[in-house]
C-alpha cells in the first residue's frame, strides 16, 4: 500500500473541529493532497484551517454530500485515491432539538458519497482500484452507555440512544454492508471524544472554557458524574492516517484516550486553568464575585458561596475569586449516556497507535489556545449559534 504522502485525500467535513485539524496536518506534515469537501454549515469555519486554507496542497469544494451530483464531479475532476469520511452533524443536544437533519446528513449523506465513491472506485484502472480507501470516522456512542464497569470493543453491540447516535450507527451499517455486498474498501474507526483547539464552543470543553474567562455560569449536565474517555483531537488524527494506511478493509478500530474522566472533574480543571492563565478574565472582581455568588444553581454549597464572596470582597482581587464558583448545575440531558469507556487494544496491538498526550497536558493547551484566539471563537459564535441552551425536549425546557 501506497504511503499517505503518495496520495490525493477527499476529507468530507474538512472545515469542522476533527477535520480541520486532519487537514492542517496533511498539508503541514506530509506531501498529500487534500480536496476538502465541506457544506460549512455553523458548524464548519474555513478559519479554522490556518495557513492549510490558501496552501497549494489545499483546495476547497463547498458541497453538501447529499448532493450527488456535485459530489460526483469533485470526484471526476480531483480523483482521489482515498477518503476519509467526516462530515456530519455531531452535536447530540441539536440532535434532540431537530433530529431530521441528522438523518439527511449523517444516513442520506453517507449513502451518498458511498454510492458516488464507489462508482467512482468502480470506473479505476485495476491498481488504483486495488489501492484505493475509504474510511468512515464514527462515534463510541453507537454502542450506548456503559455501567461502572467494563470498556467497549469492536464486539460491543450497537444499541445508540440518541437521534445523532443512531443517525451515527445507520452510517456505519452502510459503510458494512458495501463492503459485504460490493467488495468496496472501506474500514470504520469509532472513538471517543475529542477535545483540543477548534472545536465549536457549544461542546463541554470549550463552552465551559469561554464560560470561564467570561466568568459566566459554567454549565454542567445532571451531577457532572457522567464519564466520557478524553481522546486529543491530534491522537484521533494520528489514529486515523495510520488505520488508512495499514488498517484491514472491513476492519473496525475503536480509538479512545486512555483518559477516563467525569464531567464534573473536567470542568474543575478548566476553571482552575483558567484561573492560572487568565487570572482577572473579563469582568471586575465585584461582578466576577457577584455572578459566583449570584448564579443560579451554585455547583458548591451556598456555605462555601458566601464564603467565597465574603473573602474576594475583602482581598478586591480579581484573581482571588476561584471560576469553580461559577460551576451551575443544569438540568439533564433526556437519555443522558452515563459512561463511556473504550478498549483501543486492536488498534495498539495490530497497528501500533497510542496516545501522546496526557489529558492534563492536552486540557492545559487546549485551554491556552482558546485564551489565545478569541478572534476565532467570535467570529464562530457570531453565527446562529450565541451560547444557548439545546437538546431540552419541550416538557423539559417549560421547567
Ligand atoms: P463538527 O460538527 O465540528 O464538523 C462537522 C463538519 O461537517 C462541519 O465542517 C460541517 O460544515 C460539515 N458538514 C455538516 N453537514 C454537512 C453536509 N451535509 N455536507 C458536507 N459537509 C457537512 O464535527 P467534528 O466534531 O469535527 O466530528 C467529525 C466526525 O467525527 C463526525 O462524523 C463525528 O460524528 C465524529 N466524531 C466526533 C467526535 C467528537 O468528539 N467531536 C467523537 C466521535 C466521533
Amino acid at each position: 500500500m501506497a504511503k499517505v504522502t503518495d496520495r490525493r485525500i477527499l476529507v468530507t467535513g474538512g472545515a469542522g473541529f476533527i477535520g480541520s485539524a486532519l487537514v492542517r496536518h496533511l498539508v503541514a506534515n506530509t506531501g498529500a493532497y487534500v480536496v476538502d469537501v465541506d457544506k460549512l454549515t455553523y458548524a464548519g469555519n474555513l478559519d479554522s484551517l490556518g495557513p492549510a486554507r490558501e496552501h497549494a496542497q489545499h483546495l476547497f469544494h463547498r458541497v453538501d454530500i447529499t448532493d450527488a451530483p456535485a459530489l460526483r464531479k469533485v470526484f471526476e475532476e480531483e480523483k482521489p485515491t482515498a477518503v476519509i469520511h467526516l462530515a456530519a452533524e455531531s452535536h447530540v443536544d441539536r440532535s434532540i432539538d431537530g433530529p431530521e437533519a441528522f438523518v439527511r446528513t449523517n444516513v442520506t449523506g453517507t449513502f451518498t458519497l458511498l454510492a458516488e465513491a464507489a462508482r467512482y472506485w468502480r470506473s479505476l484502472p485495476k491498481d488504483d482500484a486495488a489501492r484505493f480507501r475509504f474510511l468512515h470516522i464514527s462515534t463510541d456512542e453507537v454502542y450506548g452507555a456503559l455501567g461502572a464497569e467494563g470498556r467497549f470493543t469492536e464486539e460491543s453491540p450497537y444499541r445508540p440512544n440518541s437521534p445523532y447516535s443512531a443517525s451515527k450507527a445507520a452510517s456505519d451499517h452502510l459503510v458494512r454492508a458495501w463492503v459485504h455486498t460490493y467488495g468496496f474498501p472501506a474500514l470504520i474507526t469509532n472513538c471517543s471524544n475529542n477535545y483540543g483547539p477548534c472545536q465549536f464552543p457549544e461542546k463541554l470543553i470549550p463552552l465551559n472554557i469561554l464560560k470561564a474567562q467570561a466568568r459566566e455560569p459554567m454549565p454542567v449536565y445532571g451531577k457532572g458524574e457522567n464519564v466520557r474517555d478524553w481522546l486529543h483531537v491530534d491522537d484521533h488524527v494520528a489514529a486515523m492516517l495510520l488505520v488508512l494506511a495499514q488498517g484491514r478493509i472491513g476492519e473496525t478500530y475503536l480509538v479512545g484516550g486512555g483518559s477516563e474522566k467525569r464531567n464534573i472533574e473536567v470542568v474543575e480543571m478548566i476553571a482552575d486553568l483558567v484561573d492560572e492563565l487568565s487570572p482577572g478574565g473579563e469582568r471586575s472582581a465585584v461582578s466576577g464575585a457577584r455572578s459566583a455568588v449570584s448564579g443560579e444553581r451554585s455547583a458548591v454549597s451556598g456555605e462555601r458561596s458566601a464564603v467565597s464572596g465574603a473573602r474576594s470582597a475583602v482581598s478586591g482581587a480579581r484573581s482571588a475569586v476561584s471560576r469553580r464558583h461559577l460551576i451551575t448545575f443544569v438540568p439533564d440531558r433526556p437519555g443522558h449516556d452515563q459512561r463511556y469507556a473504550i478498549d483501543s487494544t486492536k488498534l495498539r496491538t495490530e497497528l501500533g497507535w497510542k496516545p501522546v498526550h496526557t489529558f492534563e497536558s492536552g486540557l492545559r493547551e487546549t485551554v491556552a489556545w482558546y485564551l489565545a484566539n478569541r478572534t476565532w471563537w467570535e467570529r464562530v459564535r457570531s453565527g446562529a449559534y450565541r451560547g444557548e441552551r439545546l437538546g431540552l425536549v419541550a416538557g423539559e425546557a417549560r421547567k
